[in-house]
């Protein structure tokens, strides 16, 4: 049998309800038991203002996977990993104590009701950009950093 080749991926982390930082901790080691993936690297812990939800301030981080999951199952095993925690969606955009959005799968282009990849708005939010740049330079443009330079964003500096 062909064994299935690794593919980088990025993973988005946000979390605004509950113990906000724990839960981003919590996550990053629940991507640590994925099978047939290993996490490469993990950005700073940063904390932002909501953009287009509701509540406080969020924590986010990003983190580096390599992946022989494909990426409808990478996103079910993340969704897994939200309802683990706890995630609720009562209204659209509301505070969530877990979100973990697949930003960007190697090269692919992913269309499907379930699954975009590379994550549409990723380019538009200065806590998927900041702490993505902080881990793959390449992968982040600096006209894309220069779009969300007005958003409220801080390193919140403990490295996971
Ligand atoms: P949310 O309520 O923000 O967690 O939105 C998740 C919804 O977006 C789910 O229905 C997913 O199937 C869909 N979705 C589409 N593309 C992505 C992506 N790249 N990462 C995470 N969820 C995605």
């Amino acid at each position: 049998m062909t064994q299935r080749e690794f593919v980088s991926a990025y993973i988005g982390l946000g979390a605004n309800l509950g113990d906000a930082r724990q839960a981003i901790f919590d996550a990053v080691n629940a991507l640590k038991q994925l099978p047939l993936t290993q996490v490469r690297d993990c950005s700073s812990l940063y904390r932002s203002e909501p953009v287009a939800a509701k509540g406080p301030d969020f924590f986010n981080a990003v983190v580096h996977l390599q992946t022989q999951l494909n990426p409808i199952d990478l996103l079910r095993a993340c969704q897994q990993i939200e309802n683990r925690a706890g995630r609720e969606r009562p209204y659209p955009n509301a505070p969530r104590t877990l979100d973990l959005d697949v930003l960007l799968f190697g090269t692919a282009s992913v269309q499907s009701s379930e699954l975009c990849v590379p994550h549409p708005r990723m380019r538009e939010r200065a806590f998927v950009l900041l702490p993505l740049h902080e881990l793959a330079p390449h992968l982040v443009q600096e006209a894309d950093l220069l779009k969300v330079k007005g958003q409220a964003i801080q390193n919140s500096s403990d490295k996971n």
